[in-house]
């Protein structure tokens, strides 16, 4: 059931408010379809008030983070969905509390932006997001990582806006982070605050680098894709295998849907042309699935977000 955003929740707020906002602009894959009302908060006390007031009124609340792992539907989404592109929430403080070796970023805050200004600094723990296009929120939500490490190897401690609106901190000892996944519930990443070693400079952006150069040699980057659409699944002997290549041995490979394709570079890569639709990529990812389940017996769980009117934010 499509849930609609009345402007009591947020109009006595320090926000701004666009209704009917368009999304696709916001996401990587540039297809899907409108916000019934996006905010963006400008302090913590707002966020916090609107969550509270979305949960006590059952309104669903998203949080867009920079789109790069998220398929909206061409009909869009209901309710509210939340970006934290305000100077409060793009904010990163070295030596927070006075620790050299703390960083704290807010949760709208760019991954990209932030490796950059740690191996300018020469600040070693970050590298391994080389690459990886992420907000911080968007980035500890997903534990996003690859071969060189997570962002959770670097994390201290998070603080979660609760769908209650209470500022919950969780220290590095209660965090578990896996496989694309953490136990931190559901809620808003406010901030993160990450452990980070002082290291000679030059060896920190030739790290960066390097990480960079082997993600740009091995992925499509510049195809308007969402990185990977499955998740690695494991075999029944525990071990990881990789999706990419049961997508390829399936013969999925340049397989298309409308306006939606299988990179030829990387078979997990699902890419779609400019104006294609959401339905298009949504049908080609059932059709992978159904082709490495039949020819390889393996259920692939896709990585990617997909957000849909009426379903559960
Ligand atoms: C070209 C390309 C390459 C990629 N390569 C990799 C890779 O190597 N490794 C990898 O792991 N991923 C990769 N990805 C996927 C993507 O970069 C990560 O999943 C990233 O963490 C998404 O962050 P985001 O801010 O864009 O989140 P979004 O896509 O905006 O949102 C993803 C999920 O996070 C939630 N979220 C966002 N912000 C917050 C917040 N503040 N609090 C709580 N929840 C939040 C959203 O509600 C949603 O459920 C790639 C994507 C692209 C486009």
């Amino acid at each position: 059931m499509t849930v609609k955003s009345p402007s009591s929740l947020y109009s006595d707020l320090d926000v701004r408010v666009e209704l009917d906002a368009p999304l696709a602009p916001l996401t990587w894959f540039a297809i899907g379809g409108r916000a019934d009302a996006l905010v963006h908060p400008n302090t913590i006390e707002a966020l916090q008030t609107l969550s509270k007031r979305c949960h006590r009124d059952g309104v669903p609340l998203r949080v867009l983070g920079s789109g790069a792992n998220l398929l909206v539907d061409d009909d869009g989404v209901d309710g509210v969905v939340v970006l934290l592109d305000s100077p409060a929430f793009k904010a990163v403080e070295f030596n927070a509390s006075g620790h050299l070796e703390r960083m704290r970023a807010w949760g709208g805050a760019s991954m990209e932006k932030l490796v950059m200004e740690c191996s300018r600094r020469g600040l070693k723990g970050l590298e391994q997001m080389a690459g990886i296009p992420a907000s911080i929120g968007g980035a500890i939500r997903m534990n996003a990582g690859g071969k060189f490490g997570a962002v959770g190897d670097a994390v201290d401690a998070v603080a979660l806006v609760t769908p209650e609106g209470e500022l919950s901190i969780f220290s590095r000892e209660s965090l578990r982070f896996d496989y694309r996944h953490t136990n931190i519930p559901r809620g808003i990443v406010a901030w993160t605050s990450f452990k980070v070693t002082p290291d000679d400079a030059v060896e920190c952006r030739a790290r960066v680098r390097e990480i960079f150069t082997y993600k740009k040699s091995t992925q499509p980057l510049s195809a308007s894709s969402a990185g990977c659409m499955f998740r690695n699944p494991t075999l029944a002997d525990g071990t990881r295998e990789s999706a990419g290549r049961l997508i390829d041995l399936a013969g999925m490979k340049g397989a298309r849907v409308g306006g939606a394709f299988v990179s030829t570079a990387h078979g997990n890569f699902l890419a779609v042309d400019p104006g294609a639709r959401s339905d298009d990529l949504r049908a080609l990812v059932d059709m992978v699935r159904d082709a490495v389940a039949t020819r390889q017996g393996v259920e692939l769980v896709t990585e990617v977000v997909f957000w849909r009117r009426g379903e559960d934010a």
